[in-house]
């Protein structure tokens, strides 16, 4: 047996991290939506583009956006990504869809799971809804919304979506 020594080239240490988010007044009001089954936005006074979540301001015209507006949950697919990697914390079946959604009435792209089809399915410009979780299982989380469907509708030509990718 060798006398050399032995270096350790790696260790493995798991880690956990807990926090609190405190979501700030116009996320909170985003997420009392949500508890309720709405999906709540806010528009510029100024430019008129319907943020969702809304962050209390427009980040183009640098002022406070108010007006409330109710957003029904349809939308258009505008660039995804297809994941083949497994994560211990996400328990899909491989491989699924993540995708940004120009929810209808919005001008901002909501990020979400796509489920209910083939990940090879899965295009710019497809007509999407989004699925609830039960109500009983409802609270002030973006998890209610569990993930968005293929709906029966024609797709979005690009150039309706294109600034908004
Ligand atoms: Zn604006």
């Amino acid at each position: 047996m060798s006398d050399e020594k032995k270096s350790i080239q790696s260790i493995v240490t798991p880690t956990r991290l807990e926090y609190d988010f405190t979501p700030g007044a116009a996320t909170a009001r985003f997420l009392r939506g949500v508890k309720e089954g709405r999906i709540l936005g806010q528009r510029c006074p100024e430019c008129s583009k319907v943020y969702v979540p809304a962050r209390g301001s427009c980040p183009r015209c640098g002022v406070a956006t108010r007006d409330e507006v109710e957003i029904d949950g349809k939308g258009t697919v505008t660039t995804f990504c297809v994941v083949r990697v497994p994560s211990e914390n996400i328990d899909l079946k491989l491989p699924y869809t993540a995708a940004h959604i120009l929810l209808d009435g919005s001008d901002i792209p909501f990020f979400a799971l796509i489920q209910e089809c083939e990940a090879d399915e899965v295009r710019m410009g497809m007509r999407v809804e989004a699925v609830w979780a039960p109500k009983e299982e409802w609270g002030a989380t973006f998890a209610n919304i569990r993930y968005f469907r293929p709906i029966d509708e024609p797709d979005v030509a690009f150039e309706k979506f294109k600034e908004h990718l």
